[in-house]
């Protein structure tokens, strides 16, 4: 009884979380071609020092790629955590087809994106539940799982499991088997295209703990193909697929050090040139 009673107070510290005030009541702005923009936002997280984010300016227009480069630190799931409104700027402000955040219904403004952080949640539910948790409304829908798990390349190992879709994952149920770290990972990206409205795709690390390069590669053709007309946001340290991106920032310290493709900041020769040999270096 003592050690259930611990899971209670999780749930007891969960429940007694404050919950903001709802404000905004837009679901839709007046300039959609402008995309997604931050004009001189700060932040800086409840008793800190030091601001986490210190005058960031940007501007991705739909169907336009952005790629975050920094070391560990240096602000960039910050910059995402603004932008889902899970924070609000300290100074400065963000907008959305040229409205200020706050003026969103939250609910519209989550609909429009799909992220998937570095700790994305591992449910102890089956694995098509897994991945239906990306858009509660259709958790249920095995049409829309597939499609997703075909996108997030999570289909064929699923698919080749004796309990398919059905698998319980975990080790909390009788019968639930663990995944691997990159299968894990497949799973997570897979429940980001459940978001078939959202027009915002970020992909915090989305990678990291996937084998070989090649299936990076391939999760970023498809991840290319699925966001035609869709802004993407792209967190990585692989240069490789950085590259890729049309527009490439590079963050250090909270502040934007450079910004510009990959071509001019080579030719720029500033911390991104140096950096990208680095890695260039380490794969010869
Ligand atoms: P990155 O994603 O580039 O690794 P983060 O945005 O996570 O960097 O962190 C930026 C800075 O903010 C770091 O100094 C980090 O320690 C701090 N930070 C991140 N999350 C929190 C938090 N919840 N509370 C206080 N400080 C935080």
């Amino acid at each position: 009884m003592y050690e259930d009673n611990l899971y209670l107070s999780n749930l007891y510290e969960y429940l007694e979380q404050p919950v903001p005030k709802r404000i905004g009541n837009l679901s839709s702005g007046p300039t959609p071609e402008r995309g997604l923009e931050f004009e001189d936002v700060s932040f800086t997280y409840a008793g800190a020092s030091q601001k986490a984010l210190n005058g960031v300016n940007l501007q991705i227009k739909p169907g336009e790629s952005l790629a975050l480069v920094g070391e560990n630190g240096s602000g960039k799931t910050t910059l995402i955590k603004l932008l889902t409104r899970l924070y609000e700027p300290t100074e400065g402000r963000i907008l959305l087809d040229g409205l200020d955040l706050k003026e969103w219904d939250v609910e519209a403004l989550r609909k429009r994106v799909g992220v998937i952080f570095q700790d994305f949640g591992r449910y102890q539910f089956t694995v098509g539940e897994n991945i239906g948790a990306g858009d509660v409304r259709h958790i249920d829908d095995k049409q829309r799982w597939k499609k997703a798990a075909t996108t997030g390349l999570a289909a064929p190992f699923i698919e080749d499991m004796p309990d398919g879709y059905e698998t319980q994952l975990g080790r909390w149920f009788q019968g639930g088997r663990e995944l691997s770290g990159g299968q894990w990972q497949k799973v997570a990206l897979s429940r980001a295209f459940m978001r078939s409205d959202a027009d915002i795709l970020v992909l915090d690390e989305p990678t990291a703990a996937m084998d070989a390069s090649s299936s990076e590669a391939e999760v970023f053709e498809h991840f290319r193909t699925a966001s035609n007309n869709k802004m993407t946001i792209l967190i990585s340290h692989r240069f490789s697929t950085v590259r890729a991106a049309a527009q490439i920032i590079v963050i250090h310290q909270g502040k934007i050090l450079e910004r510009g493709n990959h071509e001019s900041l080579l030719a720029e020769d500033g911390q991104y040139a140096h950096l990208f040999k680095l890695q260039a270096r380490g794969y010869q």
